[in-house]
């Protein structure tokens, strides 16, 4: 059996739900489909990611009724950030001052939930357990082919399923992608010292140490180490894995206690060569795989999706197909524009900070540092934080015209 819609979206996703949130109204039939059963995607497990959300994105989670729902308990101000280079004493820092956040924290699983909850509600079709495996051009349409050999068919299947693209590779759609060969271990942990909601990023040893402030006394420790390392980290008990992070962080905030579960990830970076074809478009990871430590997957994520949004918006309302090619290459242009050069920068910087413990290595990162420090380069970064699109802080409405000074509820 063929079911018909306008589009497919691969990737139930944090980037695939929000782009059906911003196709809300349009009255085009929207399916979502994704492997992970329905009751993961209403209700996601911890997967301990705490995501640095940037002004901007909170605007857009705003606008799509998201950010209302997502509890103020589970909000942590980010209102610093520091990072060290090893055992030199030297630390750019950045700021927000005394009133205001240069971002704030939520967790994955919460982005994943609530905005699910709106897809949910505005009537979009969430198929679970099945993976989009190919598609297939067919006449004015595509035919999207699913993991139980059924097919749908759409006027655009919009892939959002993850950096390692199963769609990107079918497109043949070359990608770079680099494989750090590390693990990204995250887990919440409870500290004497506080925080002072104070991001802290330090790099020894070929490791990467991050502290991410949460509520409550905690925060996230968040370590990027070669695979053998993560692997035994994994294997410690909780009371060993405590002492290891106290003596990994210095004692930097005191005795370091696990209160949640650990995972890892594996640290892979990607970048497509193209992010559009023929009735296809690409967003969030598949699209622009970010390094984690850069904290920007998902906020570019949203940006992407949203620029897509806009653009098949405007091909509508002139009369023109849900796949307008014009309409495509608009969005691959915009979302190109805002994320390749940082997506270089960045990545020239974390192949820095992974080249170990050479003394021209940590020469040059001390270098870097410095000149980050100066008050032109640190005033660009703080202001990237912020908002990636060069500090508009604005959302931008359904006709692409920036909107007031948004007011995202007093979180
Ligand atoms: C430890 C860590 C910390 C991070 N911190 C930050 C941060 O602070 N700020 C930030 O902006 N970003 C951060 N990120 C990045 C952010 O999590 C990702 O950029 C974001 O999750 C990407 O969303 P996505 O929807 O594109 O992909 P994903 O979250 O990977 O979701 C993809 C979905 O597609 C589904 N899928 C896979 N294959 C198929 C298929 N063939 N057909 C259908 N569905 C399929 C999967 O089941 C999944 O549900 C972090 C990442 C990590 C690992």
């Amino acid at each position: 059996m063929t079911l018909d819609f306008e589009i497919v979206v691969a990737g139930a996703g944090p980037v695939g739900l929000a782009f059906a949130a911003s196709m809300a109204g349009t009255g085009l039939r929207i399916a979502l489909v994704d492997p992970q059963p329905a009751q993961a995607l209403a209700d996601p497990a911890d997967d301990g990611r705490e995501i640095a959300l940037t002004d901007r994105s909170v605007g857009m989670l705003d606008a799509l009724g998201a950010w209302a729902l997502v509890p103020a308990s589970e909000v942590a101000p980010l209102r610093r950030m520091q990072v060290l280079n090893g055992p030199s004493s030297y630390a750019m820092q950045f700021g927000a001052g005394p009133v205001g956040a240069i971002g704030r924290f939520v967790p994955n699983r919460e982005l994943r939930r609530t905005l699910h909850r709106v897809v949910s509600a505005q009537g979009a079709t969430i198929i679970a357990e099945k993976a989009v495996t190919s598609t297939q051009l067919d006449g004015q349409s595509v035919l999207a082919r699913l993991s139980d050999g059924q097919a749908l068919r759409a006027g655009l299947v919009v892939a959002a399923d993850t950096r390692r693209s199963v769609l990107r590779q079918q497109h043949d759609i070359p990608a770079a992608m680099h494989d750090y060969r590390q693990k990204m271990l995250v887990c919440p942990v409870a500290h004497p010292m506080p925080h002072g909601e104070t991001a802290t990023a330090w790099f020894e040893y070929g490791r990467t140490l991050v502290t991410l402030p949460l509520n409550g006394g905690r925060s996230s420790a968040v370590l990027t180490v070669g695979e053998p390392e993560a692997a035994g980290l994994l294997d410690m008990d909780d009371a060993a894995f405590g002492e290891e992070l106290t003596r990994l962080y210095r004692g930097r905030l005191g005795p370091m206690r696990p209160v949640g579960q650990r995972h890892a990830v594996p640290v892979v970076t990607a970048y497509a060569q193209r992010f559009v074809g023929r009735r296809f478009a690409m967003i969030g990871d598949a699209a622009v795989g970010m390094h984690p430590t850069t904290a920007h997957g998902f906020n570019f994520g949203m940006l992407g999706q949203d620029a897509l949004a806009r653009m098949l918006r405007r091909a509508l309302s002139s009369g023109r197909d849900v796949a307008d090619p014009v309409a495509l290459q608009r969005y691959e242009a915009a979302h190109r524009g805002e994320t390749r050069l940082f997506f270089l920068a960045s990545e020239a910087i974390m192949r820095l900070y992974a080249a170990g413990e050479s003394l021209p290595a940590r020469l040059l990162r001390d270098g870097a540092l410095r000149v980050g420090n100066l008050p032109p380069f640190r005033n660009v970064l703080a202001a990237r934080m912020r908002d990636p699109d060069r500090g508009a802080g604005r959302p931008v409405a359904r006709d692409g015209l920036r909107e007031p000074v948004a007011a995202p509820g007093s979180r």
